[in-house]
């Protein structure tokens, strides 16, 4: 079943709100789109790529009256965006974030909610590795999950609306508490991130030495970490400093495995490491199965000769 708002407030366009917007339009989910953005540089590009119906730089005029806001800002940003509408929200309107930490966003943002709006968390797992409102597209949350942290006393039938909202989006919904949030994206996204930005920033250190073999020889496997290390610096910084205990335990966890995967290489310990990687390749193999990625070799990357 698909849902219909009178106004959909949007604050916050780039990669994620732009998405959002593509998809408002496209499955005309809103009568009115109106877009809020903090600098007048993205805010007209919003409009040039027509994201919207009306478009300012002040979010609670956005936010007024509208009957669903989605904040899609780094997460650190969340406070400042939820002082500034507060005022402005009417009775009943759903209030949700997309951001990639949660217990954080829920500290930041509920103690300004007003009593008759409805706070309802969320994150979608969906992205790329670029930014900005040009990043977006249309279908970006296509079979890709959506998880609520919903507060204790969230009003059901609000639920139930945004619900609706991210499945006409294509997206399925989950439910969980928010701590338990925070430490399945610490594992699931946040590690990866931080393993991918530090190998990268050890092969710069490297490539002094190396000069520019590092970029040369990439496509022995160093390039599949790059598209990770390049994503957004603000957004990564933020998702480090707000979910800070989870991605440190499992940093920690991490080390302790790294360190018995460096002694079995130097003790020549094969059938621990072959056990090791028979492991992981089938964890692969369940990606592929649940439909979180394709079988293509290689990612999909064309090869000239390829048989086709
Ligand atoms: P983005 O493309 O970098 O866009 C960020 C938006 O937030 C822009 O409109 C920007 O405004 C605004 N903004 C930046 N700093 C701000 C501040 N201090 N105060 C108010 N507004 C600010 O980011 P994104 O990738 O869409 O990510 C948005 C949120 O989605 C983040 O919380 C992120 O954790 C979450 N998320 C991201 C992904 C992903 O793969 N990228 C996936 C799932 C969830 P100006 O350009 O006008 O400065």
């Amino acid at each position: 079943m698909t849902v219909q708002f009178d106004r959909i407030a949007l604050i916050g366009i780039g990669l994620i709100g732009s998405s959002i917007a593509y998809d408002v339009k496209r499955l005309g989910l809103a009568k009115e789109v109106v877009i809020a953005t903090r600098s007048a540089d993205t805010l007209k590009r919003a409009e040039e790529l027509q994201l919207g119906d009306r478009y300012t730089t002040s979010s609670a005029d956005a936010a007024k009256d509208a009957d669903l806001v989605i904040v899609s800002v780094p997460v650190g940003a969340s406070e400042s965006v939820a002082k500034e509408i507060a005022g402005s929200l009417k009775p009943g309107a759903i209030v949700t974030d997309v951001g990639s930490t949660k217990a954080s966003v829920i500290a930041q943002m509920q103690p300004h909610m007003p009593p008759q709006v409805h706070f309802i968390p969320g994150h979608p797992l969906a992205g790329t590795e670029k930014s900005g409102p040009d990043a977006g597209f249309p279908g970006l949350f296509e079979g890709r999950w959506c998880i609520f942290t919903p507060i204790s006393g969230t009003d059901e039938t609000a639920l139930k609306t945004l619900r609706q909202f991210w499945e006409s989006l294509g997206s399925k919904v989950d439910e969980m508490d928010p701590e338990h949030h925070d430490k399945v994206l610490a594992i699931v996204s946040h590690l990866p991130h931080i393993i991918a930005y530090n190998i990268v920033g050890t092969a710069d250190d490297l490539e002094a030495v190396t000069e520019s073999e590092v970029i040369k020889y990439s496509a022995s496997g160093f390039r599949d970490f790059t598209r990770l290390a390049a994503s957004d610096p603000t957004m990564w910084r933020d998702v480090c400093l707000h979910n800070k205990d989870a991605i440190l335990e499992m940093l920690a966890r991490f080390s302790e495995d790294l360190a018995y995967l460096q002694r079995a290489i130097r003790w020549g310990e094969g059938d621990k490491i072959f056990d090791l990687f028979t492991r992981t390749r089938a964890i692969r193999r369940s990606i592929v199965q649940a439909g979180q990625d394709v079988d293509a070799p290689d990612f999909g990357r064309p090869h000239p000769l390829e048989k086709k």
